[in-house]
């Protein structure tokens, strides 16, 4: 566990910035999430984006952060907000993000208190800081400008989740973009990222060197598994991430298969009345409406064991990790004609990809042989090599600065940039002065 002392662990230099800007990562640079950035400028304008937590076991943590005044917050995923109310607690932050971000930021901040405690890592914060962060929200529109110090600073949108957002930040010397994650294909529920032209473009790297297989045939492929599990008598049991996946899948379910009986249980029924709420997020939002009338909701233990009857139930956790999915896993490995269709990249140590490299995974605290057709799909809402490479180019940036992606990934795409932009490849705990 990283210990935080305020004040005595960053790794932030203490001179001051002569010109340009200084972009020092504190988290998320040569890692994929856990981000965690500082800009700061000549005009003493300093700002963190992001502060979030990779929810491995034990958990990861940026390094402390200066004091520092205000925090850009791109998403509502854990590994960008987690550590946001350490950050409110001990320096008094204000948190800028979209109201949707701003909406399921507090989901995520309950869940994660609560899953610390159950696991035994406790968090460097505690439900005060939870309070305080829940007052520190400054939101805004998509391109509304508004100001921090020196700066103008205005989001657009990012495609990857409802609510996510790019940045645009204007210093009196330059103008940066900072992505986040993000996607400029579209997905069910959220418009792709269009580019914005600027002189230092910070990207994510996440998918460098590898491409995604077309959307729509990979959608097509995960339909046709449902209709074949359903026509031998079983269930589909499609474990899926609450904010982002769950909702693409019951969009994708609904078009091609309405007349299935599709049941929805987890936290991304929380999220998604957030989405609902949120319309000027969401792509063809009546679209979304119909599907949440059509899903039917799992509210009590009684839904949940009428959807042991269903034809697919759609719920969380994606990993395989523990929420509802873990409870109709158990009733469901009996019957040979169900099968599991993961829905997204299983994590080193997660039940997933324990249940794929090995047919058994902890179930209640048990490792349990689950003998049922396993099928992974790859539904990624984060940019691939070729899309990256396009986005670059069009923003004609004069310096590209890829974080959040392992080492094979950065060096991959940023070998397709090897005079303009001048590429970087910054680590966690140092600082890239550019101008
Ligand atoms: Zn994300």
């Amino acid at each position: 566990m990283v210990l935080y002392s305020p004040g005595r662990t960053s790794s932030y230099p203490t001179d001051p910035v002569d010109s340009g800007i200084r972009i020092h990562f504190l988290g998320g640079g040569d890692e994929v999430g856990n981000v965690g950035c500082v800009l700061e400028d000549k005009t003493g304008t300093r700002i963190l984006i992001d502060y979030g937590l990779a929810p491995t076991r034990p958990p990861r943590y940026p390094s402390e952060c200066p004091p520092i005044d205000h925090a850009i917050i791109t998403h509502s995923h854990i590994d960008h907000i987690g550590m946001a109310p350490w950050l409110v607690g001990h320096h008094g932050t204000r948190l800028h993000g979209t109201t949707l971000t701003a909406a399921v930021s507090e989901m995520m901040w309950r869940d994660t208190y609560k899953v610390s405690s159950i696991e035994g890592y406790p968090l460097p914060w505690d439900m005060r800081d939870l309070d305080a962060a829940l007052g520190a929200w400054e939101t805004h529109d998509i391109g509304e400008w508004f100001e921090i110090g020196a700066w103008r600073l205005r989001f657009h949108l990012a495609g990857h989740i409802p609510g996510a957002a790019m940045i645009e930040i204007e210093t009196p010397e330059l103008r940066l973009l900072w992505g986040g994650d993000m996607d400029t294909r579209q997905n069910p529920n959220v418009a792709g990222a269009k580019p914005v032209k600027c002189d230092i473009l910070c990207i994510e790297s996440t998918y460098g060197g590898r491409e995604h297989p077309n959307r729509l045939e990979e959608e097509a492929r995960l339909v046709a598994r449902v209709k074949e599990v359903v026509s031998r008598g079983g269930l589909a049991l499609i474990p899926a991430f609450a904010s982002g996946r769950c909702q693409d899948i019951l969009r994708i379910l609904h078009t091609a298969v309405p007349h299935l009986e599709v049941h929805f249980d987890g936290m991304g029924t929380r999220v998604t009345k957030h989405w609902m709420n949120n319309p000027e997020h969401i792509h063809q939002p009546e679209g979304l409406e119909k599907v949440w009338r059509w899903a039917r909701k799992v509210r009590s233990k009684s839904d949940r064991k009428k959807a042991l009857n269903a034809d697919v139930i759609v719920t969380t956790s994606g990993m395989l990790d523990g929420g509802p999915a873990i409870w109709y896993l158990n009733r469901l490995r009996h019957d040979s004609a169900n099968a599991i269709l993961l829905t997204g990249y299983q994590a080193e140590g997660s039940g997933g990809r324990s249940l794929l490299d090995n047919g058994r995974l902890p179930i209640f605290g048990n490792i349990t042989p689950v003998d049922l057709e396993v099928s992974q799909f790859q539904l990624s809402n984060h940019a691939g090599h070729s899309e990256l490479r396009s986005f670059i180019r069009a923003c004609e940036p004069r310096h590209v600065v890829f974080f959040h992606g392992d080492t094979e990934a950065r060096e991959a795409i940023s070998a397709e940039f090897t005079q303009q932009p001048t590429p970087s490849l910054p680590l966690n705990g140092t600082s890239l002065n550019l101008k």
